[in-house]
């Protein structure tokens, strides 16, 4: 099932080219994390959904949705640096995720399809990087591998915007819009096994990534029991699972693609809308 939220705060069923309106059935209310998010919150399933008749609620056809991201600001996003070991290579990395850990991300940096990246700042590079998203869908606390999956919700195409200058990843990855995230939710059981998925990342029509899933550090399983390990995953976080290699500086009009097999394609604008330069920035040095 593929799960899409609107702007106006409203969650859809998306069955080909055609959206079924859920949120009145599922008295979902409006609010700042969108309507996916309250539905996990309260710890509605896919069987939840599936009990519905969609043939007897509104639906439009899916291109007049004015899509949001699926979750627009979720309890937290968890990035996993260095996941794949040609982004190793490219970086000069010496290290993985084994050793790093994983990073958080501001839930406030999420974007939805179509919207645009701005790059904060007009003289340091900014990357887009493209990865595999996973939606947690039921609480997490030091899982182990065998059951990760059991925790997952579903999965969707992400990009991890970066800017490469000195700062900690928390602050080099948390710029708002630095998340683009959508163009919705494929539920997990109609995903299969995420280490088969095949990535692609396109920057003005360029081809800069492709990858396989197969080639994560730590594949999914890993990483959700892992990180819940660390911290309680709560339903509707989300985990940015890392880039392969072909990162690279994106430009002020240019587009940016990510697609997933099963998953759809994820489209957003770049913009240098209230860019300063790098110097220009708060605070003492
Ligand atoms: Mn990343």
């Amino acid at each position: 099932m593929r799960l899409a939220s609107t702007r106006d705060s409203r969650l859809h069923v998306v069955v080909d080219d055609v959206a079924v309106d859920v949120t009145d059935a599922l008295d979902l209310p409006t609010g700042p994390g969108g309507p996916l998010l309250t539905f996990l919150e309260r710890g509605g399933n896919l069987g939840a959904i599936s009990a519905l008749d969609l043939d007897t609620l509104p639906s439009r056809p899916l291109a007049a949705l004015d899509l949001d991201a699926p979750i627009a600001r979720p309890g937290k996003i968890v990035g996993a640096p260095v996941n794949y070991l040609d982004h190793k290579a490219e970086m000069g990395e010496q290290r993985t995720i084994a050793d790093y850990g994983v990073f958080l991300k501001a839930s406030s940096s999420v974007i939805g399809p179509g919207a645009d990246v701005r790059l904060p700042y007009r003289d340091v590079r900014t990357d887009q990087e493209g990865e595999l998203a996973v939606v947690i869908g039921r609480t997490a606390s030091r899982v182990p591998v065998a059951e990760a999956l059991d925790h997952v919700f579903g999965y969707a195409p992400l990009l991890d915007i970066t800017v490469r200058s000195g700062e900690d990843r928390s602050t080099r990855k948390s710029f708002d819009t630095f998340t683009p995230f959508g163009p919705w939710v494929t539920t997990a059981d109609e995903v299969g096994d995420p280490g088969e998925l095949e990535l692609r990342c396109w920057v003005g029509g360029e081809l800069r990534q492709e990858t396989s899933t197969r080639e994560l550090v730590y594949d999914v399983a890993e990483l959700v029991a892992y990180t819940s390990h660390v911290m309680t995953l709560f339903p509707g976080d989300v985990i940015a699972t890392g880039t392969p290699a072909g990162v690279g500086p994106i430009k002020p009009g240019q587009r940016i693609v990510v697609e997933i097999s099963r998953l759809g394609r994820l489209e957003v604008g770049v913009s240098d809308e209230g860019a300063i330069d790098y110097d220009a920035r708060p605070g003492p040095r």
